[in-house]
């Protein structure tokens, strides 16, 4: 059975980089046989690939020509330095540029016509936001090759076939698993290494269609599913998931075992180490997936399992995450007690804007209903808000529809935190000693997290408080 193993931006960053990473899959070929590379565009932090070709889209829809020829200039340099750094043969150094080239003039005639039209679809965003993925693969398989491994590189646009919701694709089971047999398994059969590009795939007709910024784990696990591989590797610049997020907290721990449920929570309240849809293909087939250091090999990192019963982690908070970035919208009014159907209403309304409503709190008496959305989807919101409810704001049922801006929600997770009496209280009680005021509160259906909305400017005390919980139950 195989093994996928996903290499993130900073695994395949440099040429540095992609040594390393190379070693990792002679090392891990030799001991399983079968095994498929997912890889992200180049992405050395700050500078990503993917940033580059996006906001060099965006500057060609503001008309700024130069703007998008310095990003194809940056695009071509990034690539050439580690290919010359990499390929020794001149023939080869040469054909992989010429194909580097091929996609960059692409980009730049795409974004000449975005120029012109001074207009981006989502759909068209997706075939350059996808080019990084499809240039890097092509650079590592050639290392491999080099280094005298049997290696080829392919689109996932061949392999994953999703619906056609652009830039946030949901894959469709039967037709991927079809197409990623017939792609895949022969090249493993003749001891070929595939190396497959993240975060892109494609619809039935064949359009390029993307899952999402940091779309690369999901890719991994869509594959990891399909092949009904053994196990599932992400390979990225952090021992595995930790306890919070450690560019934020320095004595933040890894954390050995999480599940499933625990983390999704934490992808999905902000947690950048997983892409939130990473771990759904493998839940029913119940594909472990790891989490490991490129940086540290050596270091076990974390295994996510699907089943609760070998969640073997000690009761109280895992970890603690936060997302920045979001407001909170009231509705409310004495008179909404006698209004038919306002919770209904209101998210009918939220849903025309496409927002994605991250937590919800209602008082008991009907009073209010408060919600926190991210920030950039707020004016769309009030307005069909206030559409929806113009006759009942008229006649003062309801009174207001109420905003806070710059708001952030701080989320503590842990499946077995429900074992433990009082720990809303212990967070509440940690939040109250750092002088973090909490405006809203929420807790998850399954006691998976308890999640805070805090004022941004709280978000730093906020987390290092809740922390020291997740630090307490560890020990
Ligand atoms: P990649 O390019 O490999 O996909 P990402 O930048 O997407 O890497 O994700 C890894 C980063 O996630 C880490 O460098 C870290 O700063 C951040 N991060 C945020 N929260 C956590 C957490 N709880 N555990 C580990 N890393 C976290
Ligand atoms: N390269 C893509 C991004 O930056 C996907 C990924 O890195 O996972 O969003
Ligand atoms: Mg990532």
């Amino acid at each position: 059975m195989s093994l996928v193993m996903k290499f993130g931006g900073t695994s395949v960053g440099s040429a540095e980089m992609m040594r390393r990473t190379a070693d990792l899959i002679e090392k891990f070929k030799a001991e399983w046989g079968d095994v498929v590379v997912v890889a992200s565009a180049m992405g050395t932090k700050p500078v990503k690939v993917t940033d580059i070709l996006l906001n060099g889209s965006k500057s060609a829809r503001q008309g700024d020509k130069a703007a998008y020829e310095s990003a194809a200039v940056q695009l071509r340099e990034t690539h050439d330095k580690a290919i010359d750094e990499l390929i020794e043969s001149t023939e080869e150094r040469a054909a992989l540029k010429a194909e580097i080239e091929g996609f960059i003039t692409r980009f730049l005639d795409i974004c000449g016509a975005i120029w012109a039209l001074q207009e981006i679809s989502p759909r068209t965003a997706d075939v350059i936001g996808g080019m990084g993925e499809q240039m890097s693969v092509r650079v590592i398989a050639a290392y491999l090759r080099q280094r005298g491994m049997a290696a080829q590189a392919l689109d996932a646009t061949d392999l994953i076939v999703t619906d056609d919701e652009f830039q946030s694709a949901t894959p469709i089971i039967e037709l991927t698993e079809q197409k990623t047999k017939a792609g895949l398994e022969p090249l493993l059969a003749d001891n070929v290494i595939p190396v497959v590009t993240g975060f892109i795939a494609a619809t039935v007709d064949g359009v390029t269609t993307t899952l999402g910024r940091s779309g690369s784990d999901y890719s991994a696990s869509i594959l990891g599913r399909a092949l009904g591989s053994k196990e599932v590797w992400i390979w990225t610049d952090v021992d595995g998931v930790m306890t919070t997020d450690p560019r934020i907290v320095d004595n933040a721990q890894t954390i050995p075992v999480l599940t499933y449920s625990e983390v999704s929570e934490l992808a999905y309240y902000g947690a950048k180490v997983l892409h939130p849809r990473t771990m759904r293909p493998l839940v029913e087939s119940h594909v472990p997936l790891r989490i490991k250091n490129t940086f540290n090999p050596d270091h076990d990192g974390t295994v996510i399992v699907t089943r609760a019963e070998d969640n073997i982690s000690p009761q109280g908070v895992k970890a603690v995450t936060a997302i920045k970035g979001l407001h909170m919208v009231t509705v409310e009014g004495r008179g909404m007690l006698g209004v038919p159907g306002v919770a209904a209403r209101t998210f009918q309304a939220v849903a025309q804007s496409k927002a994605s409503v991250l937590m919800i709190t209602q008082s008991s008496s009907e009073q209010s209903i408060c919600f926190v959305i991210p920030e950039d989807t707020a004016v769309d919101v009030v307005s069909h808000l206030e559409d929806a409810f113009a006759e009942e704001l008229k006649n003062r049922d309801i009174e207001r529809i109420g905003q806070v801006d710059q708001m952030a929600i701080v989320t503590a997770v842990g499946s077995r935190m429900q074992g433990v009496p009082g720990i809303a209280g212990k967070m509440f009680t940690a939040l109250g000693d750092a002088e973090v005021n909490i405006i809203a509160i929420a807790q998850g259906s399954s006691e998976c997290s308890i999640s805070v909305g805090i004022r941004e400017s709280d978000v730093a005390a906020a987390v290092q408080a809740v922390h020291e919980l997740a630090v307490e139950a560890s020990r």
